[in-house]
């Protein structure tokens, strides 16, 4: 009889899994069990329904940096499979990539319809087995003195039996709960990749401003980010913050998501910026302060902080006080806002936490506890800042799950 392996989750990593164990192990009977009607339902929704399938980024070193979670145990599956190898596996498929401009990779199409033909498609062709609406209830492991055991999985009435078993199944806590129960440690899940809320009024009406590089951090904390900062309708999203709310996202939900951040919209020294307004006295000694915008700040928003800085509408650079520029240099470079909650970022989230990094053998994503149980993606304690770095996360756990020989 053929060796079965199941993989429980028809997402990235149980696709990329199945593809890959079928190219390793033709002889081996691979079925997906995937509780929804449709599989890759994320890949789906990925990136605003692009899919930012990796990142360009070739170094396993430099890669690591962008895990604040997983990043130490994923240098070594980096140096067998990082994001080069997922832009030629998807080329050598037929899938046409494209590098924008601030790394992040996507199909051409920009639709990702593509991505999940190309996967559907590649694990047909190996005669991989799909069977949707098919919940995994239960799982019970080979007997421990069984070598060659097998599993048995429940899944409403439905019985399946594998000598090898992989669990893909994301952040699912039904799935984490098992995992508990075949003696797995779990670090508890918490979001990742949101952005913060604030009824602050200087923001008021500046929704849809967006700055090219700022700097945020949280005030009497070391958690520090930078990039771009979109201002929105509740508060501030884009890249900074994102990547500060993922570095941050396990200090931060016992505090409720309640904090004091601090933003230097220009991510200039502050002596620099005070430089600039003390010239500026000069140079533009009649002109309004608020007549226009300065320092390549939007108008709305330079206007916003000058009149936080306590700086009277119509006046002009000339009667600027030491003190107003000192308060203006504050608004400008460290302005303190109190974040009262998070918002839901719906072009990628993630959860944080998952099973413990400690129990897997990252050679080959095998569990220390149970030989022929493989884990890869969201399932294990493994999470990135936005960029194409999740997928690849699940793309190189899928591979080297998919290589490594059964039990
Ligand atoms: C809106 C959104 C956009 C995103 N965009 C991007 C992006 O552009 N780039 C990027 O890198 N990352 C992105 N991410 C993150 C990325 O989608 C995930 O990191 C990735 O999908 C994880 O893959 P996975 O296979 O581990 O888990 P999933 O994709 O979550 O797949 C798990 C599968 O297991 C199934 N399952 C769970 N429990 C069971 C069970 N008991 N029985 C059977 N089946 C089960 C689920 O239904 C699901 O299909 C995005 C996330 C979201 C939410």
């Amino acid at each position: 009889m053929p060796k079965r392996t199941l993989i429980v989750g028809g997402g990235a990593a149980g696709f990329f899994t199945a593809i890959r164990r079928a190219e390793c192990f033709p002889e081996e009977e691979i079925t997906i069990l995937e509780r929804g009607k449709a599989v890759l339902e994320k890949v789906r929704i990925s990136g605003g329904g692009r899919c930012n399938v990796t990142h360009a980024c070739w170094e396993p070193k430099e890669l690591v940096k962008f895990y604040p979670r997983g990043g130490k145990e994923l240098l070594g599956p980096f140096h067998k499979f990082a994001c080069g190898d997922t832009m030629g596996w998807f080329g050598d498929q037929g899938v046409e990539l494209k590098i924008e401009d601030d790394g992040r990779v996507f199909p051409v199409s920009d639709n990702s319809q593509t991505i999940i033909d190309c996967l559907w498609q590649a694990a047909k062709r190996r005669g991989v087995r799909v069977l949707t609406r098919t919940r995994v209830s239960k799982i019970i492991a080979p007997p421990q003195a069984t070598p060659d055991g097998v599993w048995t999985i429940l899944a409403g009435e439905e019985r399946f039996e594998a000598e090898t078993l992989v669990l893909t199944t994301g952040s699912n806590p039904a799935v984490w709960k098992m995992l508990e129960g075949l003696g797995h440690r779990l670090v508890p899940p918490v979001p990742s990749l949101f952005a913060f809320d604030t009824k602050d009024t200087r923001l008021r009406n500046l929704s849809g401003i967006s700055l090219p590089w700022s700097q945020v951090h949280i005030e009497g904390q070391k958690l520090r980010a930078e990039g771009p900062l979109l201002i929105t309708h509740r508060g501030m999203s884009g890249p900074a913050i994102l990547r500060l709310s993922a570095w941050g996202a396990r200090e931060l939900a016992p505090k409720k998501y309640h904090f004091t951040l601090v933003v230097n919209w220009l991510a200039m020294r502050p002596q620099d910026v005070a430089e600039k307004l003390q010239e500026l006295r000069k140079t533009e000694a009649k002109r309004q302060l608020s007549a226009r915008a300065y320092l390549d700040l939007p108008l709305r928003l330079w206007k916003s902080l000058v009149a936080a800085a306590g700086i009277p509408d119509a006046q002009q650079w000339s009667q600027l006080s030491n003190a107003q520029r000192d308060a203006l240099t504050e608004q400008l470079t460290a302005a303190r806002f109190s974040i009262t909650g998070k918002s839901t970022n719906k072009e990628e989230f993630v959860t944080a936490g998952g099973v413990d990094l400690r129990e897997i053998d990252f050679r080959s994503f095998r569990s220390k506890i149970h030989p022929s149980l493989l884990l890869a993606g969201e399932v294990l304690d493994i999470d990135a800042i936005t960029g194409g770095f999740n997928f690849q996360a699940a793309w190189t756990g899928g591979y080297l799950a998919g290589s490594s020989e059964s039990g």
